[in-house]
């Protein structure tokens, strides 16, 4: 994709700051990380999102995270790490090449990814049917 930032990090014609390749996978570190060592896993074949990309491209992104994930939180003396993928614009995705964010955590960091809400009486059943009709249909 000519116009996407990641494909041009693969391409080698923007710089980053690599720590891991394989046949399938990039990983490198944010230029805005949530902490030190957070860092980004792309597939190196373009697609937009997770729900678009190929099953072999996601298999070998999080095979690539589960090898990378406990080297960045022993490297940056983290105590655990969120892994997340923003899905859309509505979920915050500013790139539009699939990413995994691993973001290690330190204990009392103070970095909180969501809220939480609680349903109303009855609410919760409802969304699950809403939902399962779609499951069943597969699209
Ligand atoms: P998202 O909001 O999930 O699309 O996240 C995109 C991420 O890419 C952000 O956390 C940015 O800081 C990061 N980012 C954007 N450009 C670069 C770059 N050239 N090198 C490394 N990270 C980048
Ligand atoms: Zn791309």
């Amino acid at each position: 994709m000519p116009d996407c930032i990641f494909c041009k990090i693969i391409a080698g014609e923007i710089p980053s700051t690599k720590i891991y390749e394989d046949e399938k996978v990039l990983a490198f570190l944010d230029i805005n990380p949530i902490n030190p060592g957070h860092t980004l896993v792309i597939p190196k074949t373009h697609s937009e999102d997770l729900l678009t990309a190929s099953e072999d491209d996601l298999v070998a992104v999080i095979k690539a995270v589960k090898k990378i994930a406990p080297a960045v939180v022993r490297g940056v003396g983290a105590q655990g790490f969120n892994l997340g993928v923003n899905n859309g614009e509505a979920a915050g995705q500013i790139v539009n090449h699939l990413h995994f964010h691993i973001m290690p955590r330190f204990e009392g960091d103070g970095f909180k990814l969501w809220g939480g809400r609680q349903y109303k009486e009855g609410e919760i059943d409802e969304y699950a049917e809403r939902i399962k009709k779609f499951l069943i249909s597969n699209f």
